[in-house]
């Protein structure tokens, strides 16, 4: 019997998360220098980690041979400062996307369903079939989430309705008025997941605390791997009602959030200046992208995130352009999988890595034809 006859039925058509290239592939599948190459694919924080976090994080290797803290005391408490929620409305995971598969774990079966925007975040799609569950996406307007369209696609069935806010990839955010109507809209039965992967770059990000102490079912994700730069150690939390906390604190693995990311994310929480600094030269960069696209003749959508869309036309469309600018050493993200093929998604870079980005841009546009 073969591998494939063993495995579970859902496991074959389980859609596969398609990541953005590390740059020593790229680096060697183009021949180029290393330092040359700029990846602007997976919404990293150029200016890295705030060197806080990387001490703490470096001593904390001294500890290595020790298991990690299996719940996170030091991290939630500063969370919990920080968010201004008690430590048991608090779950770490091993990054926000394990939060969305504990999410998964708790409350998906085959037969429910989950609401979500048709060109947001897959891996609220990932997760749901993951589990038997029916995604149910709702077209978006002007790349925002139309959260009345979402709250009208609720059934008996439905358990999740997530709202990235901003979303990746399109970066539209949706308004606290606007979140606070749904949250207060939506029946019993539907947890509202609001995912604030990148809510520290909006000015003042939406507040729904008061809708989570009021018993609304509300659950909100925030990630380390964003402004705080710390993708590489796999590590974010979410927040909510205790009750709903401590369901999902009975599905994780034991120890879901190593010794290392523990200790640097409790830095990084109050490294203020750092944040400030990151969230005030993404300002800058989307300007100067966005400014720069539109002079070479690119529509864009700038939106509040960390990256912006670069609309490169159906002909010869994301894919080639993708394409082009890797052989340059630049990586963006093509976003054909996210049914939106005339797109890239730019990671908003540093100052140089953005003129260099403007630079390929302009050279691509004028060898590929049919981009803008
Ligand atoms: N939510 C959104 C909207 C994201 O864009 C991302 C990262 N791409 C995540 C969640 C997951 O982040 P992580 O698992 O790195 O915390």
């Amino acid at each position: 019997m073969k591998y494939a006859e063993l495995a579970n039925a859902g496991v074959h058509q389980q859609p596969v998360y398609e990541p953005g290239k590390p740059i020593e592939y790229v680096a060697q599948e183009f021949g180029l220098d290393p330092a040359r190459i700029a990846k602007l694919a997976s919404n990293e924080n150029p200016f890295g980690a705030s060197p806080k976090a990387m001490a703490a994080g470096q001593a904390s290797l001294k500890s290595a041979h020790l298991y990690p803290d299996g719940s996170c005391r030091k991290l939630r408490a500063a969370i919990a400062q920080t968010r201004g929620v008690g430590e048991d409305a608090i779950i770490v995971g091993n990054g926000s996307n394990e939060i969305i598969e504990l999410l998964g774990h708790a409350f998906l079966r085959p037969g429910l369903e989950v609401v979500m925007g048709a060109q947001a975040f897959i891996v609220y799609k990932l997760v749901a079939k993951l589990f038997g569950a029916t995604p149910v996406e709702v077209p978006m307007v002007d790349f925002g989430h139309d959260l009345k369209a979402m709250r009208a696609a609720v059934t008996a069935h439905t358990r999740l309705l997530f709202v990235a806010s901003p979303n990746n990839p399109t970066g539209v955010a949706n308004s606290e008025a606007d979140l606070i109507e749904l949250a207060e809209s939506l029946p019993e039965h539907v947890i509202l997941c609001l995912d604030e992967a990148y809510a520290e770059y909006l000015e003042s990000a939406p507040d729904l605390r008061a809708q989570i102490f009021a018993g609304r079912k509300v659950f909100c994700m925030r990630t380390f791997s964003k402004i705080y730069g710390l993708g590489g150690l796999r590590v974010g939390y979410g927040y909510g009602d205790p009750e709903l906390v401590k369901i999902l604190q009975r599905v994780r693995q034991p120890f879901n959030v190593s010794s290392v990311a523990q200790a640097a994310a409790t830095a990084a929480l109050t490294d203020f200046e750092f944040i400030d600094h990151c969230r005030a030269a993404n300002e800058a960069g989307r300007a100067q992208l966005v400014a720069g696209l539109e002079a070479l003749g690119f529509a864009t959508v700038g939106g509040q995130a960390n990256f912006v869309l670069c609309e490169v036309g159906e002909v010869g469309g994301g894919g080639a352009f993708f394409q082009a600018l890797q052989a340059r050493g630049m990586i963006v993200r093509p976003l054909a999988p996210y049914g939106m093929a005339a797109f890239v998604r730019i990671t908003i870079g540093t100052e140089a890595e953005n003129m260099r980005l403007l630079e390929a841009a302009s050279e691509v546009a004028q060898t590929v034809g049919g981009m803008a």
